[in-house]
Order: C-alpha cells, then sequence, then structure tokens
C-alpha cells in the first residue's frame, strides 16, 4: 500500500472543468468526514454524479481511508461498477447502493453513508430516532427507514433503499447505519451533521435513562424554521464551506 501514488491522476482520459471542480469537493468531504471522525477506516462511502455525464458517478477507491482520498484518486464509475480509468479498484458492494439512489432519486447529486457509533446504535434501537432534542426535531418528517438485509452488496436491495426512501433526505438504515443524500454535496452533508448529532444526543439522553418528551406543536415549529434546510441561510453550503476552510488549514492535499 505504501508503495502506492496517492496522488497521481487516476484518470486515463482529460476530466473536465466540471469533473474536476466536482472530484475537488467530493474529495473535501472525505477529509471532513476523516476529521469529524466519521470514517469506517476503508468501508462506507460518499459519492457524486459526474456533472453531465448521468451514467457516472465518482467514488472512493477501494482501499484506501477517507484521509488519503483526494480529487485525482476518486474512482469514476458506472452502474455496472466497472472502474472507467484508473489504477483503483471500485468497491462493489458501495456502488450498487450508491448507484441505485443517484439511478432512481431525482435530486440525488450526492449520496453519503456512514457507520458511526452513535448511528448505528439508533439504527439498532426499536423505537429508532426519538424526536426529543433540538436536533432531532428539525428532522421530523424527513426520515425514512429501512429494514435490515444484511450486508449491502446486490443491486437489487440499492432500488428497494430508494423506494423506502421515496422523498426523504435522511435514511435510517435499521441494525446498520445512517445514509443521506442531496441536490448538492453541502445539503447531504448537512443533514448527516443533523442527524448524527440528533443520534449521538439520543444515545447519551438514553444512558442516563429516558428522554423528556417534546410536543408535537413545538417539533414541528423546530423543524419549520430550521436553519439548516432554509435557503435563506444557505441550505448547509455556509456549513460545509466553514468544514473546508477548516480542513485546508489542516492538509489542503485533497485539492490535488
Ligand atoms: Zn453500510
Amino acid at each position: 500500500m505504501s508503495s502506492w501514488n496517492l496522488h497521481s491522476k487516476s484518470t486515463a482520459s482529460p476530466v473536465s472543468d466540471a469533473e474536476w471542480a466536482a472530484r475537488v469537493e467530493l474529495a473535501a468531504a472525505y477529509r471532513i468526514f476523516a476529521h469529524l471522525g466519521w470514517s469506517e477506516i476503508i468501508y462506507n462511502h460518499l459519492s457524486v454524479r459526474v456533472p453531465g455525464e448521468p451514467d457516472c458517478m465518482l467514488i472512493n477507491p477501494f482501499g484506501l481511508t477517507y484521509d488519503e482520498v483526494c480529487a485525482s484518486n476518486l474512482v469514476k464509475t458506472n452502474s455496472k461498477a466497472d472502474a472507467l480509468n484508473g489504477q483503483w479498484p471500485p468497491n462493489v458492494g458501495g456502488i450498487t447502493s450508491h448507484w441505485a439512489l443517484h439511478d432512481n432519486i431525482a435530486d440525488a447529486h450526492c449520496v453519503m453513508h456512514v457507520h458511526t457509533t452513535a448511528g448505528v446504535a439508533v439504527a439498532c434501537h426499536p423505537d429508532g430516532l426519538l424526536l426529543n432534542s433540538i436536533h432531532a426535531c428539525q428532522l421530523q418528517n424527513l426520515i425514512a427507514y429501512h429494514d435490515f438485509e444484511g450486508v449491502t452488496t446486490r443491486p437489487d436491495e440499492g432500488v428497494r433503499i430508494a423506494a423506502s426512501i421515496q422523498d426523504k433526505p435522511a435514511l435510517i438504515m435499521r441494525n446498520h447505519g445512517l445514509l443521506t443524500w442531496g441536490d448538492t454535496v453541502a445539503r447531504a452533508f448537512t443533514t448527516m451533521w443533523l442527524l448524527n448529532r440528533a443520534c449521538e444526543v439520543q444515545l447519551a439522553a438514553l444512558s442516563m435513562g429516558t428522554m423528556l418528551p417534546v410536543s408535537q406543536e413545538v417539533r414541528r415549529r423546530c423543524a419549520d424554521v430550521s436553519f439548516h434546510f432554509n435557503k435563506d441561510y444557505g441550505a448547509g453550503q455556509d456549513l460545509f464551506d466553514a468544514m473546508v476552510r477548516k480542513i485546508d488549514k489542516i492538509d489542503p492535499s485533497y485539492r490535488t
């Protein structure tokens, strides 16, 4: 592994400006996830559609940790999990499920999936996410659930995941983990940040016993004014941009 040139161009064919921008943005997301402790060593996936190429998406090379991902080593792939360029192998399991969401949900430009401890813990709880924290209340009516079918490697499960999601931007995969999607990387990230924070708070609160309930009216008010989804407040772009500035100070090599 140490002999791999992590920053070499994996692309055999020319890359458009739009694809390169998508590569840099997605690579930034991987570094942000690594910084936040949301990675699963070499597993889990974040993906985006390739601008102007509806049959292609970008995803992490299998075998690299999130802090090794950079714009040039992201794998460009298609629905059949063929690596369209580069020295890096694709992760078939990740591609089959992510592709199904890009293919079946019109606005799913970006798809993010994690196995954070808090996320898996809540996914294992029979009641799922309890809408009793300031974070969880903002997700009222925005969460879907999908029953566990084992490790997600079969394309037909991807279609069922898309059916479970319908139009909800946040998915709790029971006994498994969390998934979000969005029409931008920033929106998918912001939904994941809110969902994971809600899971962390629930995990901590239930360790003390029970959670103080919130009324339906207050939940609704909370969701209605949530600045995380409000376009007047950037719809999450400000949050994502703040994290990009942070990782740029730590290690800007993801841009290569
Ligand atoms: Zn998973």
